[in-house]
Parts: structure tokens; sequence; C-alpha cells
């Protein structure tokens, strides 16, 4: 199917990129499980290796399983290309990758999931690269923040696990002005409530473990290309504009225009940093955005009644869900995000750190796990597990003080939820 942007979100979600497998005309995308291709001759192995051609040598680079969901989550999100990789942080280096050298630095949101604040935080000073951290709340807070080293702003659609949600546009235009580009992680939202490129982001990443996937099989990663950016209007991106010289000086943004950095990522990030997608998780995320929308739906509605019962509840001090009209950000998300705010909330216990403590090892159908978006409900004391490495500023920024617990709404009985829930309530706080 190549007429993407003329059919609905339901319909491309199951035939983006795919089309019969032409040696055998078998329906369901096939996991190509091979490492490399044969060349047609030396001639073709030649093109190939000068990105003169377009085709399949080795799959640390490209695999055609691997190609049909790039295709897909570049269509579903509105862009002209993508590459997936080995997991969520792993596209997150890859997003960076083609824009950062040493020196520079990224403007992000306080509010992210645990491990970008650690990734950004720490480990990327190993390449010399600094992240400064800013509320995205006030953008006149970013624009200042961005300074002559700056290479990227980053922010989450709606940001794990704090309840917020993000006013793409105004942080867009902010980067915008400052002639950097905006990445928004859109793991949370998906792109079935959130389609970042449409409000001005240039880069959008994914973790593909999680809602993409759906029933917490694989991990994985996407980054997705808007092909709007102008990387040579500047000389700050001179991986894109400038002679690459492990090509002959092919210049990347000159020779592929707006499929430049998709091909970057293939052809240096790929190549070299070899963090690449297996064929077999690609197809057990295949699988999962086949009904991605109808599972969003559902995550959506679930999450808005146990939401909406915890908040009424006397052992429940406070639910943080911007689907909640009590939230804040219920405005912005019902404005921004019109098929909800997902299915992912904090709640606080009365009661602290070992009422919650009580809790996730009393309920039955929640799993206590470090994870989210899966078909089956989860739940996590994020202060004791994923946000631990965080200082106490740091966690109480994110939403994940010692008092609250996370929750990944599945798709299961909301009713059970509920009762599932009444009755570790009733054992952690009786
Ligand atoms: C899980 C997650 C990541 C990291 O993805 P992995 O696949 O676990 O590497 C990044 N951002 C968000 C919002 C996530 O939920």
């Amino acid at each position: 199917m190549t007429d993407g942007p003329t059919y609905g979100f339901d319909t491309l979600q199951i035939h983006a990129g795919a089309r019969p497998d032409p040696a055998t005309g078998a329906r369901q995308t096939p996991i190509y499980q091979t490492t490399a291709y044969v060349f047609r001759d030396a001639d073709h192995a030649a093109a190939l290796f000068n990105l003169q051609e377009v085709g399949y040598i080795y799959s640390r680079l490209t695999n055609p399983t691997v190609a049909v969901l790039q295709e897909r989550v570049a269509t579903l999100e509105g862009g002209v290309g993508a590459v997936c990789c080995s997991s969520g942080h792993a596209a997150q280096i890859m997003a960076l990758f083609p824009l950062m050298e040493p020196g520079r630095n990224v403007v992000a949101s306080t509010r992210l999931y645990g491990g970008t604040v650690t990734q950004f935080s720490q480990t990327i000073k190993r390449f010399g690269w600094s992240a400064k951290f800013v509320d995205f709340d006030d953008p006149k807070a970013v624009a200042d923040a961005i300074d002559e080293d700056t290479r990227a702003v980053f922010g989450e659609s709606i940001a794990n696990p704090g309840g917020y949600v993000t006013d793409i546009r105004s942080i867009a235009d902010v980067a915008d002005a400052a002639g950097v580009p905006l990445i928004i992680d859109n793991t949370s939202a998906t792109p079935y409530l959130c389609r970042p490129i449409e409000q001005g982001a240039t880069l959008v990443v994914h973790s593909t473990t999680k809602y993409l996937t759906g029933n917490g099989t694989v991990t994985g990663g996407c980054v997705v290309d808007s092909g709007t950016f102008d990387w040579s209007a500047s000389d700050k991106f001179p991986s894109l504009s400038a002679p690459e010289p492990a090509y002959h000086g092919l210049r990347f943004h000159e020779t592929f225009g707006g499929l430049a950095y998709t091909f970057h990522g293939i052809a240096i990030g790929l190549r070299d940093l070899g963090m690449t997608m297996n064929p077999q998780a690609a197809h057990y995320t295949l699988m999962g955005i086949e009904t991605l929308s109808l599972r969003m739906q559902r995550h959506v509605e679930n999450a808005e009644k146990v939401a909406a019962w915890l908040e009424k509840d006397d052992r429940v001090d406070y639910v943080t869900y911007a689907g909640l009209p009590s939230s804040p950000y219920h405005d912005r998300a019902k404005k921004h995000y019109p098929h909800g705010a997902g299915g992912l909330f904090t709640f606080a216990v009365k009661g602290g750190y070992d009422a919650c403590v009580k809790l996730v090892n009393s309920l039955e159908i929640f799993s206590h796990v470090a994870n989210l978006g899966d078909a089956r409900s989860l739940i996590i004391h994020s202060a004791s597990t994923t946000h631990r490495q965080l200082t106490p500023e740091q966690q109480e920024a994110a939403g994940a003080g010692p008092g609250v617990v996370r929750v990944s709404i599945g798709i299961e009985d909301a009713d059970d939820l509920i009762a599932d829930l009444d009755k570790a309530l009733a054992a952690a706080c009786g």
C-alpha cells in the first residue's frame, strides 16, 4: 500500500508499509530471518555500498521485516521516514547522534521518563554531550536555556509518570525560532492519541516496547523524521550538511533532501552504533500495531473509570491524570489530545512509602513490573524502582515521590481492576 495519507488511521495501522510478499504472495509480512542479501553482481554491490541505490546489504543496517515496521510507524506519525532500533533508549541516542558533537547540549523537559533523566544527566556526558532541564510549561525558560551549543530540544507528549501533557506547539515555536529541531518522545501517547509532527515537532522517538507492541513481548525503538527541517540553514549540523568522509564526501542533506536524517540514521547510525532491531522483534511489533487504535480506546476508557474511582476513595490522597477534570492539564489534554490522555497515571496513597509497598504486594490482577503499555494492568512504586537513581528533588519534579505509585491501565474489565485495587488498598491502609 503506497498512498498512505488518503487512508484513515485504522486502515493504515494494518496496511501501511506492507504488501504481499513478492516471492510467495504471503499476505502477512514474513519474518526475513537473514543476516545478508545476495548481490545481483559486483556493480550492484558497489552501487549499494556507495548509497547510489537503495537495497539490502546486511541486517545490521536494513532488513525487509524491519523496513515494513519503519514505514508503518513513519506513516502513522505523518513522517517521511523512520529508523527502528533495539530499544527506546537506543532510539534516543540514535536521534541525538546526527545532531550532537562533544561540547553540545540538549535542552530537555524536567518531566521525562526516569530512565531518560538518567541517560541525559549522566550517561551522555561520556560522549561530551550534556542536557539542561527546564520546565516546559514556561516556553520563555526554554528559549532562555537554548544557547550557541544547543542542538536539540527534547520533551515527551504525555509525560510518564506525572500526569503531564506537553503543549507541543508552544515549544516547537521556541525551537523553530532558535533554528534547532524539537524531538518528542511519543511513547506514552502513541500516534493514535498525539501526532507531534502535526504540532510542529521535527523528530519523534518511540519505545516500541510499550503500546505500539502492546503485549510486553519485545523491546524496540524508533526514530521518525518529519523531513521538514532545513539541516543546511546553518552550520550547526555538519553531519547532515557537510561532506561525509566515510562516503567519499557525500553531503546527506544535499543528496537525500527530506530523507537525509533517515538515511544518515541507517548509513552511519546503525552501521557504526549497531543498535539494530531484529526481525523477530519487528514482527511482534507489527502484530501489535494492527490493533493500536482499538487498544488505545480501551486503555483510555478504563483509565478514566479507574482514575475517577480512585479520586473519590478516602485512602487515596490524589490522582494525577490529565483525563480527570480536576487535573491542571485537563483543558490542554482536551484541546491537543482529543482521543484521551492515555492509560498511565499516578496516585498517592495515604500512608506513604509503607502503604505503597503493601499495596503492590496485595494486588492480584495488576502485576508489579518495570514496564508500561501492556494489554495487562501494571503497577510500579517508582520511588523504590524506576526513579530510585534520581535525587529526591528529581523524584518530586517527575511526580514520583515516596508515597506515589504509577499504574499502566490495561484493557481488562474496568470493574475487575477497581475491585482488585479496592481489596489491595484495604490491605495497605487497614
Ligand atoms: C520505556 C520508555 C523509554 C525507554 O524505552 P526502552 O524500550 O525501555 O529502552 C523511553 N521513554 C519512555 C516514555 C518510555 O516509557
